[in-house]
């Protein structure tokens, strides 16, 4: 089969594109121009029999993915474009629009190029368009569930010129515009969303150096492997639920297929991360680190004054199956930073 798949070059996708290839899918990848497929292959040099790229320089363009649907026919779609700056300053035009824009035209694309042969597009949406942005982390609650819909506005977050909230927004409307574009219009492939907790874990895409790591791993765990916590305690993090990358990959390769994944949203959580669970896992799995890591409380696991929501994933355990188990926070953490170690000899 033939899979299109945007901002191929992503932390997250450059996983979902190497799983692809590995199930002997043939993938036309997207991204935003040429020099950022040649920094992929060169990278990967073993995918390029297995992809084509197409280029978009902006996601919100009228045919945007034209091209990419004129490469051969496509059986399935997965969006993975959309903004994860938070060092932004126009919140509407550089989050929140591309992210709403960038999702109805991909639906728009795909009902107007793809033909007969498309079944499905997977959208990969977020747990922060299920939270409740007002009262996550501030009193106690029972577990998310895919009724929940973050109930945040454009207003709410623009005024308070909330970048977190702000990226909220974006994927909470985001989502939200793919389910109304599926009513109002009634396409002929299904769609279905993936809303994973924060991603973190090994690197496969492109990184020019530390600054330039994406934000999930950069905020919760490289943080600490650059020294730049004096203390554990004073550490918050937006989100405290993660999965691993490779799980989230593999959610969206078992998502194309799964029957009992057509229509729905799917949330997708391993287990708890905090600050202190991080410099745990660093300070046990690379005892040379330990002089960048605070120490905290080993086990003074959530931080103060901090209650965060759970997540139930009982539906990503019934589509997936039972052999949908995820990786592990130490795990996880451990090749993260081992990844990021590569990534420093090499640079
Ligand atoms: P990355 O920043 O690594 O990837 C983002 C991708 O989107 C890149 O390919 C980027 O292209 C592209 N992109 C961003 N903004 C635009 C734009 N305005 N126009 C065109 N392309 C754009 O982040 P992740 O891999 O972490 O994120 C991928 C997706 O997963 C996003 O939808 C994110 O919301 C979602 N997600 C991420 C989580 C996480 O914790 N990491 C958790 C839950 C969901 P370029 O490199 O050219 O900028």
């Amino acid at each position: 089969g033939r899979v299109l798949l945007t901002g191929a070059n992503g932390f997250i996708a450059a996983h979902i594109l190497s799983q692809l290839i590995e199930h002997k899918y043939y993938v036309i990848a997207t991204v935003r121009s040429e020099s950022k497929a040649q920094e992929l292959i060169a990278l990967h040099p073993q995918w390029k029999p297995h992809v084509t790229f197409t280029y978009v320089p902006d996601l919100t363009k009228e045919g945007a993915y034209q091209a990419a649907f004129e490469v051969g026919d496509v059986d399935y779609v997965i969006h993975a474009a959309s903004p994860t700056d938070f060092s932004v300053t126009d919140l509407q035009e550089q989050m929140i629009k591309p992210a709403v824009e960038g999702t109805v035209e991909l639906l728009s694309s795909a009902h107007k190029y793809g033909n007969s042969s498309l079944k499905r597009v997977v959208i990969l949406g977020s747990a922060a368009a299920v939270l409740d942005s007002f009262e996550y982390t501030v009193k106690p609650r029972k577990p998310y569930t895919e009724t929940d819909w973050n109930p945040i506005t454009v207003e709410h977050a623009v005024k308070q010129g909330n970048v977190v909230l702000a990226y909220c927004a974006s994927k909470t409307l985001a989502e939200r515009a793919a389910w109304k574009y599926m009513t109002d219009h009634t396409p002929h492939f299904d769609l279905t969303v993936l809303d994973p907790v924060t991603t973190i874990g090994p690197m496969l895409q492109p990184v020019s150096g530390p600054s330039n790591i994406n934000g999930s791993n950069l905020f919760d765990v490289y943080s600490f492997v650059a020294g730049q916590h004096q203390s554990v305690e004073a550490a918050r993090f937006p989100f405290y639920h993660f999965i691993d990358v490779r799980d989230v990959a593999r959610g969206h390769i078992l998502a194309l297929t799964a029957p009992a994944a057509s229509n729905k949203r799917i949330i997708l959580s391993s287990g708890l991360i905090t600050p202190q669970l991080v410099a745990n896992a660093i300070r046990k799995n690379f005892p040379d680190l330990r002089e960048k890591v605070p120490e905290g409380t080993p086990e003074a696991i959530v931080p103060v004054d901090t209650h965060p929501g759970d997540w139930d994933t009982g539906r990503s355990r019934e589509v997936f199956g039972a052999g949908w188990e995820c990786i592990g926070l130490e795990e996880c953490v451990r090749d993260a930073v081992g990844s990021f170690l590569e990534y420093q000899e090499r640079c």
